[in-house]
């Protein structure tokens, strides 16, 4: 593993102006495969944003693509079975056009001996790379354009500021505002794959939020494995003070922020949720077990009660907050009642929506050599009941907004419903008939009932001021 260079821009930009020239009037093509978490969508982003600088558009799918990237997640089990499967399955078309170039990036590869047994087994994969090298991503290519094998995976890195983006929509955009984590959850692998916390400056952060409101972009994600811990100079609560600078910036209307460790949840975000109008009144803040014993155990630090508190103050200050969470079943050692109580806290707190999963050790993590690990069946059952649970939940906080009005900023067109889709400040996904061109706008739909785990409405009103919407 190579030690990493500090980077403080995008220093590749020539390389890309040069692949531009060489290979512009080829009008070749890429696929981007994404796995896992938002970090990883807007990582893809940033590589699609290299692409086009030097020169490559979007295929209409895999098979008519001159390049393909997967850019892995480690985070779930079987998710190496599942990215080596379909790694296997291009060989054929690799077979019948040899200069396809495949490569691929992401969390999994920058655990060296996976990069290392991917690199051996599928002797067709061009390039490899991990999470802390996508800025070498431009120079990588030309090497394997050139005709060479490039495999590169450096360890701990400087924040990369001016990485191109290529978007997926022109609505809601992703900001990556701190890299890695700090905590160690006894189950995780992301501090050893994303490294330490950083924490990009603010400046830099509203900076890139003044160009995506410039370029009509109305709704901002903030993203972080932990965006409480952001703490640019080890300032104390910067997470909420950088709000307070994004909320007056023109052109972006609404805020949002994911994830939230509940250890970190400050007074001082709270209040900023309930003062700044542009920050949604939402939450996702992974709850992961009910059961005091089980939370210890799984290193998270805090406790039901704590929880239970910051819901209740969330709940009484920010007027109609939605929370989301995910949730683990099965870590090792959890008895019945260890489950009972994570039941009990889903029954107390009525999720919105929660993501719901099976403990699965994770090689190199404390969790995975506990005693007590669960038998599969256990577990199932487990998640099945919770499953249970909480599909009543979604149904009854559904059922709440039936016969009421919402304002929806309007995301985009869903082709197969023959419906426009958006969400509510708080979350909550809405689909209406509308045309197209409702996309990026405002809209007031009236909610007259639901599905699984969304809302249906009709168009009361468009172009709605923002103001509406708390
Ligand atoms: S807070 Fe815990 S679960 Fe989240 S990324 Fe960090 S170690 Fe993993």
């Amino acid at each position: 593993m190579l030690e990493a260079k500090a980077k403080n821009g995008f220093v590749q930009d020539e390389v890309c102006k040069m692949l531009y020239q060489s290979y512009k009037h080829l009008n070749k093509t890429y696929h981007i495969q994404s796995y896992g978490c938002q970090m990883n969508t807007h990582d893809s982003e940033k590589l699609a944003g290299m692409l086009s600088m030097s020169g490559f558009s979007p295929a209409a799918s895999k098979e008519e693509a001159d390049i393909i990237l997967f850019n892995t997640c480690c985070v779930r089990e079987h998710a190496e079975k599942r990215v080596f499967g379909n790694i296997g399955a291009l060989k054929k078309l690799k077979d019948e056009k040899p200069k396809l170039i495949i490569g691929v990036c992401g969390c999994m590869m920058q655990q060296e001996e996976v990069a290392d047994r991917l690199m051996r087994r599928f002797p067709f994969v061009d390039l490899v790379f991990g999470t802390h090298n996508l800025n070498e991503f431009p120079s990588m290519l030309k090497a394997v354009l050139d005709g060479e094998r490039t495999s590169s995976i450096i360890e701990g890195c400087e924040i990369e500021e001016g990485l191109p983006v290529k978007r997926a929509d022109g609505v809601s955009a992703f900001i990556n505002i701190i890299y890695g984590c700090n905590n160690y959850c006894s189950y995780c692998i992301v501090p050893y794959v994303r490294g330490r916390e950083r924490s990009r400056e603010p400046e830099k952060i509203v900076e890139e939020a003044k160009a995506l409101a410039d370029q009509g972009y109305k709704e901002i994600t903030l993203l972080g494995q932990n965006v409480n811990s952001y703490a640019p100079n080890g300032e104390k609560d910067g997470f909420a003070k950088l709000l307070y600078m994004l909320n007056d910036i023109d052109g972006i209307e609404r805020i949002r922020f994911m994830t939230s460790h509940p250890k970190d949840l400050s007074r001082g975000l709270i209040e900023a949720m309930v003062r700044l109008p542009k920050v949604c009144n939402h939450i996702h803040l992974p709850v992961q077990s009910g059961s005091n014993r089980i939370l210890e155990a799984m290193n998270r630090r805090y406790t039901r009660e704590h929880y239970m508190d910051l819901v209740d103050q969330l709940r009484e200050h920010v007027s109609g907050i939605e929370l989301t969470t995910d949730i683990i079943v099965g870590f090792p050692s959890e008895t019945e009642e260890d489950f009972n109580d994570t039941l009990d806290l889903v029954n107390r707190v009525g999720f919105s929506s929660a993501y719901t999963f099976m403990y699965s050790p994770r090689r190199g993590t404390k969790a995975a050599k506990m005693p007590g690990q669960l038998d599969a069946e256990t577990k199932k059952m487990r998640l099945l009941a919770l499953n249970e649970l909480q599909a009543e939940h979604v149904r009854a906080n559904n059922k709440k907004y039936i016969g009421k009005s919402a304002v929806v900023l309007t995301e985009g067109y869903d082709e197969r419903k023959g419906l426009a889709f958006g969400k509510m400040t708080n979350f909550k996904m809405v689909y209406f008939p509308a045309d197209k061109d409702a996309i990026g706008r405002f809209i007031s739909v009236k909610i007259e009932g639901e599905q699984k785990n969304s809302l249906i409405g009709r168009i009361e009103g468009t172009n709605m001021s923002r103001d509406a919407e708390k």
